[in-house]
């Protein structure tokens, strides 16, 4: 048989590099081996029970067919509810369509806004999928670099200086994966500023708004004024917040003639995202919070264990996040590339993390504090004790 011709979209896509080494810890783990995991990209909580009792009702009652392909009214009504509480933005419910997690939601963007000649603007160190999304939509990326120095929130100027005629948006993530950075007022001002005077789309991933640890506050960059709310498409979600990862409900917030398209697009394509599922993200806006609190309190904690240890080894650093479950670790003084490292940490340490390469930098390791102290503590001092030999042998 003669090769197969894929799509011009498709043979863009770089398989995730992610993917091998998860793969690798998930092998050794099968077959016996104590392998201590910090590549996670998820809660390591339960699905709250109020939730998971919501599901289990609608399926009984017998809500288990169609919705309105772009989310039921209820489900957009909460949403609408919580936007204009948490985040000072009135929509109405046409402004807002439900998708099968924040990453469909981002998807459908890229899909209905972008095309072949345009580009789109990404600070590095940056989500994995962000590039690949903006490629499969037939547009370019471009990156602009968000300095370790500054907590790796971007200088906006740097953003001012990436824009080309092409640019048709930028993706702003706060608090980001991987970095924890958050971006305050100030700067989210300035980038809204340049937005406006060039005509450009703001796409706001803020599916980590609610972890969030210390004094800072979240702010949707669409409350800063009218003119920007016109161009931002704010992107949220229940998984991270509610421990919903496989639930896979998400949502985008926009301008009008947007989110029509986008509705257009989704009732081509998938259809509504799980009528079950929506009304367990029904519950999860509207039932009781107390949950979010308890996970930040723990998620807290385990961060400021994870950050004190880590500084204190001699060939690796990092910065304090202030929000998500990430720690971006520099280990420039390991003299070894993000997947090197990786690797050799999960053959000879048995401790699973994910190499810096993928977000955008070969000088970093990602290490998720979504699992447990304890794990954290073995982890820990596996890594420790690899350095000190690895330090050693670099003698
Ligand atoms: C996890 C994640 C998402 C997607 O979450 P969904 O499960 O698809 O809702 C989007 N953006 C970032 C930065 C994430 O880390």
């Amino acid at each position: 048989m003669k090769p197969i011709k894929f799509s011009e979209r498709i043979s863009q896509l770089k398989p995730s590099l992610t993917l091998a080494i998860t793969s690798k810890a998930k092998n050794m783990k099968k077959q016996g081996l104590d392998v201590i995991s910090f590549a996670a990209g998820e809660p390591d909580f339960d699905t709250p029970v109020n939730i998971k009792n919501a599901a289990i009702e609608a399926i009984k009652m017998g809500f288990t067919k169609y919705t309105p392909s772009s989310g039921t009214i209820e489900l957009k009504n909460a949403v609408r509810e919580k936007l204009k509480k948490d985040n000072s933005l009135r929509y109405s419910p046409e402004q807002i369509v439900i998708s099968c997690g924040a990453k469909h939601a981002l998807y459908n963007i890229f899909q209905v806004l972008c095309d072949k000649p345009d580009e789109v603007l990404i600070v590095s160190p940056y989500w994995v999928s962000y590039p690949e999304m903006v490629r499969t939509s037939g547009a370019q990326f471009r990156v602009v670099g968000a300095s370790e120095k500054d907590g790796f929130v971007v200088d906006p100027k740097l953003i001012e200086e990436g824009l080309t005629r092409r640019t048709k948006a930028m993706i702003i993530n706060s608090p980001a994966n991987p970095t924890g950075a958050v971006f305050g007022r100030e700067v989210l001002e300035k980038i809204a500023k340049i937005a406006v005077s060039k005509n450009i789309f703001v796409i706001s991933d803020e599916i980590y708004e609610k972890l969030i640890y210390g004094g800072e506050e979240h702010i949707s960059i669409g409350s800063l004024n009218k003119d920007i709310e016109r161009q931002t498409l704010t992107v949220n979600g229940v998984s991270k917040t509610y421990s919903m990862t496989g639930w896979r409900i998400g949502y985008a917030a926009g301008p009008p003639e947007i989110m029509k398209n986008i509705a257009a697009l989704q009732s081509h394509s998938t259809s509504n995202p799980s009528s079950i599922s929506q009304v367990a993200a029904l519950e999860a806006l509207r039932g009781k919070q107390e949950m979010v609190s308890t996970i930040k309190k723990e998620f807290a904690a385990r961060r400021d264990y994870m950050v004190r240890r880590i500084n204190s080894f001699k060939s690796v650093s990092c910065v304090k996040p202030k929000g998500a479950f990430y720690l971006f670790c520099n280990i420039s003084g390991t003299k070894l590339d993000s997947i090197s490292i990786s690797e050799r940490l999960l053959e000879e340490a048995h401790v699973a993390c994910i190499p810096g390469i993928a977000f955008g930098s070969d000088t970093h390791i990602r290490l998720s504090f979504a699992t447990s102290m304890e794990n954290i503590k073995v982890g820990l001092d596996r890594i420790e004790k690899w350095l000190v030999k690895n330090e050693a042998d670099n003698r």
